[in-house]
C-alpha cells in the first residue's frame, strides 16, 4: 500500500524559492535523507542543459536527460546549413550563469554556438545524466502511484515522478505535402536536415519557403550555384545585421576587464527589449518602419525583381523581422530569381508554378520551417483520468505561465506555448522558466509534495490574459506566420515585454498551483 496522501489542498504562497535560504533548505533536506523526485528531462537542447545545470546547483541529482539524437545542442545541432547563425547578438546568447566572453563575432555562427552548448556538458559534469538515442513516444500519468510511465521508441519503458519538456517549438521540420514531392529526381532536403554531400556548383537550385533559415542559406548557395529560383509566398522585412568580427582589442576587453562583458550584454538586452514597441498593434513606429521599407526597397524593383517580391504588405513584426547583410545583394544577382506564383506541383525535373511555368531544377531545398504549434506532439501524453493532451489542445496549445497544464500533474514545459519572442533572446525566457520549475521541485523535496499542477481557474485567468494581451499585439494582424495555429490563434508568442514574464515568474509559486502532499508517516 502506498503512503497516505493529502489531496487537493492549495499550497501556501511559495515565495523566494530562488533565495539562498531555500537552496540551503533543499540541500539540507536531501542530505537528511529526503527523497527528491525522479525527473525526466526531454531534449538536450538549450533548455534541457539549462535545467540540468540548475538542478545540480540546487542539489537535485535524480534526473536523466532523454535525447533522441546522439548529441547535445538541439536546434544548433540540427541546423548545420551554410550560413546558419543566430540573429540575437552573441553576447546575449549564452546563459547568464555561464556567460561566454570570447565570442568571435557580433552574431555568432552555428559551429561556435554549438561548441558553447557542448562545452557546458564537461564544465557542469552533465555526462552521467545524458541518455542519447532515447526518443520518448508516450507519457502516461498513473493516478494510483502518482508517477509518469514513459515509453521509448525502442519499446522500453521507464517510470518517473516528473517530466520537464525541453523540446521547444522548432524541432520538427515541416515539409508541405506538395503533389509530386516524391518524384523529384535530384537531391531534395529540408534546411534543418542539410545534405552536405550536395555540390552546388553548376547546379540549378530551387528553394521553397523563404523565412529566417532561407535568408541565411540562400546567399552562400547562390555564391556557388548556376542559378537559384526562390519560390516565395510572402515577402519578409529584412533589416541590416551589421555583423562583423570582434577586434582583438574588443575581445581582450570582454575577457579581461571585469564587468565589461556584463555591461555590454545588459546593453544588448535593453536595446532588444526596447523593440517591444514594434510588437504593439498599430504602433506609430511600426507604421513608420513599413513606410521606410517601402521607400527604400522600391528603387530595387525591376521587371526581373518585382515590388511584390520585395515589399511586404503586412505590418512589420507580424512575422519575424529578419536581419541580414547579404539578402538584398543576393536578390539583385542575375543568377537569382524570385517566383511569387504559388507552387502547384513538383515533377522529376523541377517545379511547376500555378501560372503553368515549369522551372527546371537539379536541387530542391525546403526552407519551410517547422511544425510549431503542436508542441509536445508526436509524444502521446495522457494525464489524469485518461485525458489526452492532444484533445485538451485541440483548439490550440495553452499552458499556465507557458509552463504547465491542469490535470497533467508534474509535467512542465520549457519554451512552451506563448513563451516565444519576436524581439529578444529566448535564452532569457528559458532561464526564468528553469528558475521557476527548479523552485517548484525544491518545494517538492522540502515539503514532501508528491504532485503539483496549475488549478483550472489559474489556467483560465492566464488564458484570458494571453488572449487580451495578444489582441493588442501586431501578431493579431492579418499575416501568415508560424506563431499562429490553423485557426489563427497565436499559440507561440509571449504577448508582453520579457521583464513582465520575469516579474510574473518571480512573484513566487502562488496558490495557483495545486499540490498533493505525501504525508509523513506517523
Ligand atoms: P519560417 O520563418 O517559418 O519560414 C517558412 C517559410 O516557408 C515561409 O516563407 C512560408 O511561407 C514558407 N512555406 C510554408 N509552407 C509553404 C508552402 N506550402 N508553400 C510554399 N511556401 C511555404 O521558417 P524558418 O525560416 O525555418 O524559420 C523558423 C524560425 O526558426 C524563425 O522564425 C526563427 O525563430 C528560427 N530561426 C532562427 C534563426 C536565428 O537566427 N536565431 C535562424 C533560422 C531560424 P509563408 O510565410 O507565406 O507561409
Amino acid at each position: 500500500m502506498g503512503s497516505p496522501r493529502e489531496r487537493g489542498s492549495v499550497s501556501s504562497v511559495l515565495r523566494h524559492t530562488d533565495s539562498p535560504d531555500f537552496a540551503r533548505a533543499t540541500h539540507r533536506a536531501i542530505s537528511h535523507g529526503a527523497s527528491s523526485p525522479r525527473i525526466a528531462i526531454l531534449g538536450a537542447g538549450a533548455a534541457g542543459l539549462c535545467l540540468s545545470i540548475q538542478l545540480l546547483h540546487a542539489g537535485i541529482r535524480t534526473f536523466e536527460v532523454y535525447e533522441k539524437s546522439d548529441g547535445v545542442g538541439g536546434t544548433w545541432r540540427d541546423n548545420t546549413y551554410p550560413g546558419a547563425g543566430c540573429d540575437v547578438p552573441s553576447h546575449l546568447y549564452s546563459f547568464s550563469f555561464a556567460a561566454k566572453r570570447d565570442w568571435s563575432r557580433k552574431y555568432a555562427q552555428q559551429p561556435e554556438i554549438l561548441e558553447y552548448f557542448e562545452s557546458l556538458v564537461e564544465r557542469f559534469q552533465l555526462k552521467p545524466h545524458l541518455r542519447f538515442g532515447a526518443e520518448v513516444t508516450a507519457a502516461t500519468w498513473k493516478d494510483e502511484t502518482s508517477c509518469w510511465q514513459l515509453r521509448f521508441a525502442d519499446g522500453t519503458e521507464a517510470e518517473v515522478d516528473v517530466i520537464v519538456s525541453g523540446l521547444g517549438q522548432l524541432n520538427r521540420p515541416y515539409i508541405p505535402a506538395i503533389p509530386g514531392l516524391d518524384s523529384f529526381s535530384g537531391p531534395l532536403f529540408h534546411s534543418a536536415r542539410w545534405n552536405h554531400e550536395t555540390d552546388f556548383r553548376h547546379q540549378r537550385v530551387g528553394v521553397i519557403g523563404i523565412g529566417a533559415s532561407a535568408i541565411q542559406f540562400v546567399p552562400p548557395v547562390a555564391a556557388e550555384a548556376a542559378t537559384v529560383t526562390l519560390f516565395q509566398r510572402t515577402a519578409n522585412y529584412v533589416a541590416p545585421k551589421n555583423d562583423r568580427e570582434f577586434t582583438p582589442r574588443e575581445r581582450r576587453l570582454f575577457k579581461f576587464v571585469p564587468g565589461a562583458q556584463r555591461a555590454y550584454r545588459f546593453g544588448i538586452y535593453c536595446k532588444l527589449e526596447a523593440r517591444w514597441s514594434f510588437m504593439r498593434r498599430r504602433s506609430r513606429l511600426g507604421a513608420l518602419m513599413q513606410k521606410k521599407f517601402a521607400t527604400q526597397l522600391a528603387p530595387l524593383a525591376s521587371d526581373r525583381l518585382t515590388s511584390e517580391a520585395l515589399i511586404p504588405e503586412y505590418v512589420p513584426g507580424c512575422r519575424r523581422i529578419l536581419i541580414s547583410d547579404d539578402w538584398y545583394p543576393t536578390l539583385l544577382k542575375k543568377s537569382v530569381s524570385v517566383e511569387t506564383a504559388g507552387v502547384d506541383r513538383i515533377t522529376a525535373s523541377g517545379v511547376v508554378t500555378s501560372d503553368g511555368t515549369e522551372h527546371a531544377l537539379d536541387v530542391l531545398i525546403f526552407g519551410t520551417g517547422f511544425t510549431t504549434t503542436e508542441f509536445l506532439a508526436p509524444i502521446e501524453v495522457t494525464g489524469r483520468h485518461g485525458k489526452k493532451l492532444s484533445d485538451v489542445w485541440e483548439s490550440g496549445a495553452r499552458a499556465f505561465l507557458g509552463l504547465a497544464v491542469p490535470e497533467f500533474p508534474n509535467l512542465f514545459l520549457m519554451y512552451g506555448p506563448n513563451t516565444n519572442l519576436g524581439h529578444n533572446s529566448i535564452l532569457f525566457m528559458i532561464e526564468q522558466q528553469v528558475q521557476h520549475i527548479v523552485g517548484l521541485l525544491q518545494r517538492m523535496v522540502v515539503e514532501r509534495i508528491e504532485a503539483v499542477e496549475p488549478s483550472a481557474v489559474a489556467m483560465e485567468n492566464f488564458d484570458s490574459f494571453i488572449e487580451g494581451a495578444t489582441a493588442r499585439t501586431v501578431w493579431a494582424e492579418d499575416c501568415s506566420s508560424w506563431y499562429k495555429n490553423a485557426s489563427g490563434r497565436v499559440t507561440n508568442n509571449w504577448p508582453a515585454p520579457t521583464v513582465s514574464y520575469r516579474r510574473l515568474l518571480k512573484r513566487g509559486h502562488s496558490a495557483e498551483w495545486l499540490t498533493s502532499t505525501l504525508r509523513s508517516d506517523p
